[in-house]
């Protein structure tokens, strides 16, 4: 559903994104790993419209996405740095895409429960976002990338503030929502064994390009080279 050809992206003549060549097909779980700096999140902002190609093509189901600003992307993305109104409160924050789509209130406060419940924050939708623990303002950011329920939903680093116990909970919940509703996932994670127990298929990225593309089995058996073993932890 989501295709990339030679997608490349520039700041100040440094390639922070060098044509990448990348299918995702629908219904797939793709995590994105990689040391700091290699083009993770640049490669979302790209696909999500919020940063400008300087090379190569975009096709969401066969579009291509050339001058499709982000808002016409149906595309949903939660950022790294959660980006919540923080003069609103918890349950206006959840709502924000299902109230950009005109939904009913009474379906609108539905799926803020329903979402509060999931992330682990029931009870949550009064409080004002300010008040929140950074890790609860993740959560709270996962549940507004989730509210209006995009097709293809891409995450930067989801769940990296939260502890292992609640991200171990959530990789199994989230996984299960996301085959329930079909949606399809472009996440980055830092973490290993989150990407390897959320996605079908896990991209390696070094500087700005892939290292290697594969099924976490393929991946963790057969490393392309010896940068792939080294960021998986092997020493050889
Ligand atoms: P991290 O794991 O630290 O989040 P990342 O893989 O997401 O890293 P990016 O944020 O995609 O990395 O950055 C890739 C490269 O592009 C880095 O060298 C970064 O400094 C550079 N870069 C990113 N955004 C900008 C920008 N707006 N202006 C200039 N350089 C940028
Ligand atoms: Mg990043």
């Amino acid at each position: 559903m989501l295709r990339l050809e030679g997608a490349s992206v520039r700041f100040a003549g440094r390639a922070a994104l060098d044509g990448i060549d990348l299918a995702v097909a629908e219904h797939e779980i793709v995590c994105v790993l990689g040391p700091s700096g290699s083009g993770k999140s640049t490669l979302l902002r790209g696909v999500a419209g919020l940063q400008p190609l300087d090379g190569g093509r975009l096709f969401l189901d066969g579009r291509d996405l050339a001058g499709v600003p982000a808002h016409r992307r149906g595309v949903g993305l939660m950022f790294q740095d959660h980006q919540l109104f923080p003069q609103r409160d918890v349950g206006r924050n959840v709502a924000f895409g299902l109230r950009m789509r005109g939904a009913a209130r009474a379906e609108q406060e539905a799926r803020v429960q329903e979402l509060l419940e999931l992330v682990g924050l029931p009870g949550a939708a009064r409080r004002a976002v300010a008040t929140l623990s950074g890790g609860e303002q993740q959560r709270v950011a996962l549940a507004r990338a989730l509210a209006p329920r995009p097709r293809l939903l891409m995450l930067d680093e989801p769940l990296g503030q939260l502890d292992r116990s609640l991200r171990e909970r959530l990789v199994v919940e989230l996984r299960e929502l996301f085959g329930r509703l079909g949606t399809t996932v472009l996440a980055v994670t830092h973490d290993q064994g989150e990407a390897f127990a959320l996605a079908d298929r896990v991209v390696v990225m070094r500087e700005g390009r892939i290292a290697q593309a594969g099924t976490p089995l393929e991946v963790w058996q057969r490393p392309a080279d010896a940068f792939v073993a080294r960021f998986l932890g092997f020493d050889n």
